[in-house]
């Protein structure tokens, strides 16, 4: 397949989009977040589509986008007032709510549950091509799965040229890291993925938050997980990553200190200076949270360019957004995390 290649400003890109996704086919879509490999969510065959494309387990999942709160109604029930508040207050945005699913959602969008993931991505031409469509686009991030997911259009082209039948280019994503999964179906809401929503601010509309436990630990055999995705290897480069989390500036001496030549390494800038023979991914300042989020993928997906046989990563602080980037790097290393 030929896959069009279309840049988000250019004056056709919406309407042939659109017509892309109304007719059953696949387009990678630019978002706040990352990039999402998005298709008609009423459609089975075109959902279909997605799963094949990535090579994603069938049991995990989309998240229907809509362009405004309003169509909420139209795929869930008994939405709850908290539902309103935090979609007046933050979409579009990087949060996803869980709610009760109508029938009109086909069981392959939700993977055969009787919940639906939606939300309203803060990014103008996405939007538009879902306005457009006229359908709820169901998107799960570009990525094949299990690598690092996509936040410039090239990452796109590296996994899904010829798969699909276009990409929107729209640049590097603002945040970088994928919506904040909230779980409205239960109480207290349960948080099922930390992401570009900090967890605080919700806190400040709905009070109480449960934080599931595959947030902060590996999934036991045989443990049911509540968001499927949660139970799948993610993010991973092909070398093995281990994450230090303390001080910056322990973990950079722990790091400098076990390193050989030509091993892969993720920290803050300022520390770059201090593996002169290694393969160094910086992301940005150690204060500077939102480029951690905007770099953290980019840098793990860099690695598999080299031949790095192992990765060292410093984790930032798990409040903010800081919380998101640091659960992607303890994925990618499949919690071999080192507390110093
Ligand atoms: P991705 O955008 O690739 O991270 O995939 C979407 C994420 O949303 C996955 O982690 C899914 O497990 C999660 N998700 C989608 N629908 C639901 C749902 N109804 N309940 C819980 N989690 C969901
Ligand atoms: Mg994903």
């Amino acid at each position: 397949m030929n896959t069009l290649f279309l840049p988000a400003d250019a004056p056709n890109t919406v309407t042939v989009a659109a017509e892309i996704i109304r007719s059953g086919g696949l387009v990678a879509i630019p978002t706040e977040t990352v990039y999402g490999l998005g298709a008609n969510g009423l459609n089975e065959d075109a959902v279909r589509r997605i799963f094949e494309a990535k090579g994603r387990p069938q049991d995990n999942p989309l998240i229907l986008h809509i362009a405004k709160a309003e169509q909420m109604e139209d795929f869930c029930e008994d939405v709850p007032r908290v539902a309103y508040d935090l979609a007046d207050a933050f979409w579009p945005g990087p949060l996803t709510l869980v709610l009760k699913c109508k029938p009109i959602v086909p069981k392959r969008t939700t993977a055969g549950l009787d919940t639906v993931a939606i939300r309203c991505p803060d990014h103008d031409v996405t939007r538009a091509i879902i306005a457009a469509s006229g359908v709820p686009v169901a998107a799960p991030s570009g990525n094949t799965s299990g690598r690092p997911s996509p936040t410039k259009a090239s990452h796109m082209v590296e996994d899904m040229n010829g798969k699909i039948e276009a990409i929107v280019d729209g640049g590097s994503c603002g945040i970088g890291v994928e919506s904040t999964i909230l779980d409205l179906t239960v109480t207290p809401p349960r948080l099922l993925r930390p992401g570009g929503m900090p967890v605080e601010k919700l806190a400040q509309i709905v009070g109480e938050i449960a934080v599931d436990d595959a947030v902060i630990r590996p999934m036991k055999e045989g443990e049911k997980p509540r968001a499927p995705g949660m139970k799948y290897r993610h993010y991973a480069p092909k070398a093995p990553v281990t994450v230090l989390t303390g001080t910056g500036a322990d973990t950079a001496a722990y790091i400098a200190e076990q390193v050989q030549p030509g091993d892969g390494v993720i920290c803050f800038q300022e520390y770059a200076p201090m593996f002169p023979d290694c393969v160094v991914q910086p992301i940005g300042e150690e204060v500077d949270d939102l480029a951690h989020a905007q770099r953290v993928f980019d840098a793990l997906r860099a690695f598999d360019g080299t031949d790095v046989p192992r990765i060292f990563a410093q984790c930032p602080p798990e409040q903010g957004l800081g919380l998101a980037v640091a659960n992607r790097l303890k994925k990618a290393a499949g919690f071999h995390v080192i507390a110093l």
